[in-house]
């Protein structure tokens, strides 16, 4: 008898705890720096996740080493779900950049659910003489050797699209990395690097704008956004095969309670059903998951197969750190 009143306090004690979840601010780390790309979703995403939530969501930016330190951060962390992950196409290229990567990205975190999907394009320095697509080709074979291509570190994913391309032309460059593409985004508007392959969500403004030469979109299909509908694909242009849209993900450190995870999750479903931010994202060339990736165990399975899909092509390029 007393033992059941002491089980049935202890769980009561339980289920008040997590019933108060979240009962503090919520932060979450976006692995690179603020005013990039993935800053950007993890902003709007967490302007209504704090509606959902009932808390505020703290952004912090732990940028550096392609995102590995700021996801390194979240994997060690308390798993109270006060310190969360939001990370993108990284999470799958990471282990097979990395000698050391210090975490194990399907066994370190609770996945809580995929976010969206954000093509890519290839863009340039304003005053790069070349305007169109063939244009850079020759403007490219003409400067072998002198060309700047920027990057957010190893392991981003303007690392990722800028190996591809490097590869599909033929043309060795010199990687300039920084610790996001917003601080590259502003080299290159000042002209201090040539070339930058880099998510809509950071470039759509800067193409509408007029401020940065933009020749093409990685995805095999045009897209609608209006300010990038006029942009040809690299496929279509002639780099046969070229195909990359990144995604994000929210994650927490493994061991978080399962009724944290549920509740996290159930945040996200809501959150990305917000008719604001769907035209937020759309605007900027984004897509919001609605599939079956929502889930934890999908999201999870999702990366898995992007790890074994992108492992092979980056082993083959011969890119790795220790
Ligand atoms: N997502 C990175 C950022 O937010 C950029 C990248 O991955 O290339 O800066």
């Amino acid at each position: 008898m007393k033992v059941l009143l002491i089980a049935a306090l202890f769980a009561g004690m339980a289920s008040v705890a997590l019933a108060e979840y979240p009962e503090k601010p919520v932060t979450v780390v976006v692995p690179f720096a603020a005013g990039g790309p993935t800053d950007k979703v993890a902003r709007d995403l967490g302007e209504v996740l704090r509606q959902k939530l009932g808390q505020p969501v703290v952004i912090e930016n732990v940028g550096g080493a392609g995102g590995t330190l700021g996801a390194a951060k979240v994997a060690k962390a308390s798993p109270d779900g006060y310190t969360l992950l939001l990370h993108h196409i990284g999470m799958a290229t990471s282990p097979a950049l990395y000698r050391k990567l210090p975490f194990d990205t399907l066994n370190d975190f609770e996945y809580l659910g995929l976010i969206n999907e954000v093509p890519m394009t290839l863009i340039a320095r304003p005053k790069l003489p070349a305007t169109t697509f063939n244009e850079l080709m020759k403007w490219i074979k003409a400067n072998k050797g002198q060309i700047n291509l920027a990057n957010a570190g190893l392991g981003a994913a303007s690392h990722l699209c800028g190996l591809l391309f490097q590869q599909k032309v033929n043309v060795d460059m010199t990687t300039v990395p920084y610790k996001g593409t917003g601080p590259a985004m502003n080299d290159l508007l000042g002209g201090q690097v040539d070339i930058m392959c880099d998510q809509t969500t950071n470039t759509t403004a800067q193409i509408e704008a007029g401020k940065v030469r933009a020749y093409a979109v990685t995805t095999t299909k045009r897209l609608s956004t209006p300010a990038l509908a006029k942009l040809p694909t690299l496929d279509e242009s002639g780099l046969k095969g070229f195909n990359v849209s990144i995604w994000h993900g929210l994650y927490a450190p493994k061991g978080t309670p399962k009724a944290v995870v549920d509740r996290l999750n159930a945040a996200i479903r809501a959150a990305l059903m917000d008719p604001e931010l769907i035209k937020r994202q759309e605007a900027l060339g984004a897509v919001i998951v609605t599939d079956a990736r929502l889930s934890p165990a999908e999201h999870k399975k999702f990366v898995a197969a992007e790890i074994s899909k992108w492992g092979p092509a980056i082993k083959a390029a011969g890119q790795y750190a220790d």
